[in-house]
Parts: C-alpha cells; structure tokens; sequence
C-alpha cells in the first residue's frame, strides 16, 4: 500500500485505537455517571482491529497505542495484545489507561508483549482524587502503578490533566513524585472536548505556568533528548535527579502542523483529529464485506480530508458531538 501522507504532507505514523468506551470512572469533565454504553457488537472484535491494524502498518502506521473509554476493562485484553504485538512493523505498542485493573493486568499484558504504559492521574491525594473521579480508588491506582514498575512495563508516564482551581496547584508534588520514582509526567492542557460546558480560558492553565512554579521548587532544563515531533515539551532537573517533566499544550501552543496521527473509536470510526467534525466509518465498510484494497482506499480517503488544524483559539471553533471517552484519549 502506498504511505498514508495527507494534503499538507503528513506522513501519519501513529494510530491510537479505542478499544471499548466503558470506563469504571467517572472523572467530572470526562464522563456522566448515567452513560450508556456501546452495545457489544457495535464493537470491533480482536479480529477485525488485527485486520485494520496489519492494513495500518502496511500504509506507514509505526506507534500503536490503545486507548478507550478504560482499555483494560475490555474482556481478554493480553490477548489482544499479543495479536497485535506479533504485527511485523510496528516499532511501538503501548496503552493508555487509568490503572484502576493494572495491578491484575499488568503482569500479563506485559508477557503479552506491551512494552509501556501511559497512566491517567489527575491527583495525588486520596480524597480530591475521589473528588475529580467520583470513584475512591487511589490506592488502587497507586498499586496498578506500582504492578507496571515491577512488570518492565518503563518507562511509566504519568498523564496529568490540568484544570484550575481543581490540581493546579499540585503541579511541584507530581514532579517531586518524578524525580523520587524516575517517573515521566506529562501535564495536559484541558481541551473542550468535555462532558458539559466546562472548559473556559478560566479553566485552563497554560503549560508555560506550571513549568515556572514547577521551576521555583526544582530548576529545569530542556531536555537535550525531546523528540522534536513529539507533542510534549520535555524538560528534565538540572541537578540531575532522575524522571522528567512534560507539558503537551494542544490549546496555547498547538502541534497540529507536525501532527502524525489518526484514531480509531472503539466502533470503527476513523477520526483524523481530535477535533474532527466527521467520521469515516471503517468498520461498517468491513463488515459489508470490503477487500483489502478497498478498506486501503477509505484509510487514503479519510487521511486526505485530516484537518490543517484545531480551531479552539481563532472564534470558528465548533465543538465535537464525541466526548473524551468516546473518542479514545
Ligand atoms: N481510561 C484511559 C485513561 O484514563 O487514560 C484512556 C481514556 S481517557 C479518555 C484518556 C485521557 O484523556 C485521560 O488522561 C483523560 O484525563 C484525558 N481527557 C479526557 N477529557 C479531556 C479533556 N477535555 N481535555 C484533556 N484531556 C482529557
């Protein structure tokens, strides 16, 4: 298949695939306590993503990353895995989640063949954790990222999502847990793709703000080794401690026009941004008994219409009907 390159030259190398849209949380700006879910068949089976994911590769796609809803609570998820880690080509497989299951998984998604995960933490105290989740699971997810550590599965990023007047202010406890751990954190800029009307420019806390206070308790430099296309500005301690800082500011400082990547909602969909107002739908297309070839065009298709850009900061924005959990983070 010839290389998925869009029309302002993007090559896209990286897919991030949802694996289901149910989650066992509830975090305030994510998910309505009364979601409905997906019903099963609309999902896409371990057969039908290996199918999908090998077509990927073969048009370019190097980094996978699984994602949902909460992927580990997909059913036999090692044994997607191992399908998928046996995919010749893929340079990169790795899984974001909330690590609420990761203490029983960790082992055997590891011997499955991933080699890292993203962890999803908003807080590091017990009670506000509870608070941003509505589900009193901490503990837990402290011991699904202790299970990771001791399962290989490193470097371990923690995710942080950033919203003022709810974590900002724990910014310097994340990079202390950093350098303590050898941890790398990323804080995230709250996007409006939220569950309610809750973004505003109230809410949202420029990277560049955290990286000051984060700078008065521990000195920062650049990190010399940042993968320049990588959406995260990276930045390690000047004393040399180990872990690192990251601030990935898709609102103030967005990276669209080095964007790589398409996604995959867990019922087939491909989206070409985050922001995406359509959808092409890959797997309705598969079942109706599509080629090879002819699922090769829809990819070529859909990576032809991948958007220049997110509009969130110029007045034609529009907000997408798909929250967060639906999408695949
Ligand atoms: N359950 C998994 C997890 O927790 O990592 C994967 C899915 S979750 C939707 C992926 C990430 O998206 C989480 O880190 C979540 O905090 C983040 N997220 C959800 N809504 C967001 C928003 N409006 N802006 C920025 N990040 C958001």
């Amino acid at each position: 298949m010839p290389p998925l390159v869009d029309r302002y030259d993007r090559r896209i190398g990286s897919l991030r695939l949802s694996v289901t849209d149910r989650c066992d949380l509830r975090c305030f700006y994510c998910i309505p306590e009364d979601i409905e879910w997906l019903p099963r068949k609309a999902l896409m089976s371990f057969e039908e993503i290996e199918r999908v994911v090998r077509l990927a590769v073969a048009g370019g796609i190097r980094r996978l990353r699984l994602t949902g809803g909460e992927p580990l609570l997909r059913k036999d998820l090692p044994r997607l895995v191992e399908k998928l880690a046996r995919v010749e080509g893929l340079d990169d497989l790795a899984l974001t989640t909330n690590a609420t299951q990761l203490e029983r998984l960790a082992g055997p998604l590891a011997r499955a063949g991933l080699e890292r995960v993203n962890v999803s933490l908003d807080s590091l105290d017990p009670a506000r954790f509870h608070e941003l989740t509505r589900r009193d699971v901490h503990a837990q997810v402290m011991r699904g990222i202790d299970a990771a550590e001791a399962a290989g599965l490193q470097p371990i990023s923690l995710n942080c999502v950033v919203i003022r007047g709810r974590n900002d202010d724990e910014a310097p406890d994340f990079a202390g847990l950093a350098r303590e751990r050898g941890f790398d954190v990323r804080f995230i800029e709250f996007m409006p793709l939220e569950h309610g009307a809750r973004w505003g420019t109230d809410v949202l806390v420029p990277g560049y703000e955290l990286r000051e206070r984060i700078d008065a308790v521990f000195p920062l430099r650049p990190d010399p080794e940042r993968d320049p296309h990588a959406p995260s500005r990276d930045w390690v301690f000047a004393d040399g401690a180990p872990g690192s800082v990251g601030f990935i500011d898709s609102v103030t400082e967005p990276f669209c026009s080095a964007c790589n990547r398409i996604r995959l909602t867990a019922d087939g969909k491909i989206r070409t941004c985050l922001f995406s107002l359509r959808e092409h739908d890959l797997l309705g297309t598969l079942r109706a008994g599509a080629s090879d070839e002819e699922l090769a065009a829809l990819l070529h298709g859909a990576v032809a219409t991948k958007e220049l850009k997110h509009n969130i900061t110029d007045g034609l924005f529009i907000k997408p009907e798909r929250t967060m959990s639906r999408i695949g983070g």
